[in-house]
């Protein structure tokens, strides 16, 4: 597919896309939707194979988008100037890796121009993980894509 010819991603800062162009950089990958576990000696954080309820686990698109903080108090709010300090977000989120000064990865939908690259290069967690109405807690298994 062709590549956007508006890589705004490329020359404009987080704080000066619009809305839209904001949103675009969610890859859905759905990693910022997982449970997780943190060892209480070492500090380490382990994703589980468990996403939050509300993640649909075949698009990782989110179906309470537009009502995410009502609903989940504890669902990620995402600013420019958060981003830094948000330890939740995955090395390869798409705000992380240009707050960071990286560039957007080929599978990245806004590169790719085909939102199924980012599941296409494993990079997402469709097909690795069940919700958290669908287990319980002495069924969860480590989830390691994420180190
Ligand atoms: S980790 Fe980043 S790119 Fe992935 S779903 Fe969350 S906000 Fe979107
Ligand atoms: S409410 Fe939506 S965006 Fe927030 S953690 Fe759950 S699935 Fe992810």
């Amino acid at each position: 597919m062709e590549q956007k010819e508006n890589k705004f991603w490329e020359t404009k800062s987080l704080k000066e896309m619009t809305k839209a162009e904001w949103e675009s950089l969610c890859d859905h990958c759905g990693l910022c939707c997982l449970y997780r576990v943190q060892d209480g000696k070492t500090g380490k954080v382990e994703l589980l194979a468990v996403a939050c309820q509300y993640l649909d686990i075949s698009t990782c698109h989110c179906v309470i988008y537009e009502d995410r903080f009502k609903i989940v108090p504890d669902c990620i709010m995402l600013s420019p100037h958060r981003i830094r300090f948000i330890k939740k977000l995955p090395c390869t989120c798409a705000y992380r890796s240009l707050v960071e000064g990286r560039e957007l990865e080929w599978w990245h939908p806004l590169v790719s121009g085909d939102p199924n690259s980012v599941h296409e290069a494993g990079i997402s967690v469709q097909g690795k993980v069940v919700t958290g109405e669908h287990t319980s807690l002495d069924q969860l298994d480590y989830f390691t894509i994420v180190k």
